[in-house]
């Protein structure tokens, strides 16, 4: 009998029911999952209690227990089934041949019977509980001094255009609530004892008079009633400010605005709870030559006038190297080209924007008289009044 339900308790056998409801309570408060968040051990302890009170709260079934031990509830505390079920394995344990024989008399033993017994017995017998919500209705209060997650951080990094084009990764330094590393987080160190706050119980009083009556789980043991002492490094809330070296990395593709995460980089979490996380907002400088519009770029590209008027082929870079262009013979300023996937990698995974070329027509800035002469010469050319169309 691995778990007595009377040590379970911490009560003699010959406890008034009284006695027992009172250790009950006692211990229940101490372990109750919402003073023992995310504690198994805790939330172990506390269906123990739950099952030996419910057995000893109820006189039958402790008289049953008392007989038969945990038989008793296996079989949902019916005498006979408990009885046949002892005398079978007395006969087995004698050497018996036949498992369900009528060795002690049981004729009509039924394993199904039996079975079916041993998976409805949690479903408890009603009677002789508790009303958690009465004794621990304001403990809730008390959650706010457990394991708290932390915060997100964002921090800004400023990029060059290029940058934000190719990704990058850079190492940067952030100030940051840390875990705590002589506590591991804990905010306690060395062994746990009878925790000093609250004595032991898991809860302290607040206020005083009639609403001192609502207290809440202790600060210091979170309910638990054992504590180590408080880490001196971290004032026992297993984080401390630190200087935190990472290494980032930009995806290409990014704006002004766009934010990186960095899961589990943030604030660390008081008293063990899990970290935030770290949003780098990267901030993209301007390029003096470039425009960017989503995706897409935008180049003012020159030629001169003979390459404008007769065609030609000119190189052009982009931020994926060189590429040569071919400038349509006839071409006017303004004239837009579209080069079809160099623009910025898509963040989201889709196809790359695109690299918009706008014609620029230089002219020469200092002409020699050979040059204007030329010049003169093209003014024939034209067919047409070139602001014919200017109509306002
Ligand atoms: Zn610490
Ligand atoms: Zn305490």
């Amino acid at each position: 009998m691995a778990d007595d339900y009377y040590q379970i308790l911490g009560v003699s056998r010959t406890a008034s029911a009284d006695e027992i409801k009172k250790a009950f309570r006692k211990l229940a408060r101490q372990y109750h999952p919402d003073v023992n968040p995310g504690n198994k051990a805790a939330e172990e302890k506390f269906k123990q209690l739950n099952a030996a009170f419910e057995v000893l709260s109820d006189e039958r079934k402790r008289k049953l227990y008392d007989e038969f031990g945990d038989e008793a509830a296996k079989f949902g505390f019916d005498e006979k089934k408990a009885t046949q079920y002892r005398a079978y394995k007395a006969a087995q344990a004698a050497g018996g041949g036949m498992p369900f024989g009528g060795a002690g008399g049981g004729a009509d033993f039924d394993l199904g019977d039996i079975l079916g017994d041993i998976f409805n017995r949690s479903r408890g017998g009603g009677g002789g509980g508790v009303d958690f919500g009465e004794i621990f209705g304001r403990a809730a209060g008390g959650r706010g001094d457990g394991p708290t997650p932390g915060e997100d951080i964002t921090a800004s990094l400023t990029l060059s255009f290029g940058e934000a084009l190719t990704g990058i990764e850079r190492s940067i330094s952030l100030q940051r609530p840390g875990r705590c590393q002589r506590c591991q987080g804990s905010g306690q160190v060395g062994t746990p004892t009878t925790c000093a706050t609250c004595g032991g119980s898991g809860r302290i009083r607040r206020g005083s008079g009639i609403l001192g009556m609502a207290g809440g789980a202790c600060p210091t043991c979170h309910g638990s009633g054992r504590a180590a002492p408080p880490c001196p490094s971290c004032q026992a809330t297993g984080v401390v400010d630190e200087t935190a070296r990472l290494t980032v990395k930009i995806p290409a593709g990014v704006q002004t605005g766009s934010k990186v995460r960095l899961a589990g980089q943030g604030a660390a979490g008081m008293h063990g709870g899990p970290p935030g996380d770290l949003y780098i907002e990267t901030q993209v400088a301007e390029h003096p030559l470039v425009r960017r519009e989503g995706d897409d770029l935008y180049l003012d590209l020159p030629v001169t006038v003979t390459e404008a008027m007769l065609g030609a082929e000119v190189r052009v870079p982009t931020f994926q190297g060189e590429v040569t262009v071919k400038v349509p013979p006839g071409s006017q300023s303004g004239r837009r080209m579209r080069l079809r996937g160099r623009g910025a990698p898509s963040l989201k995974g889709g196809p790359s924007g695109d690299l918009y070329l706008t014609l620029q027509v230089k002219v020469p800035e200092h002409p020699s008289s050979e040059a204007r002469k030329a010049a003169e010469a093209l003014a024939s050319a034209y067919q047409t009044d070139v602001r014919g169309s200017l109509q306002l």
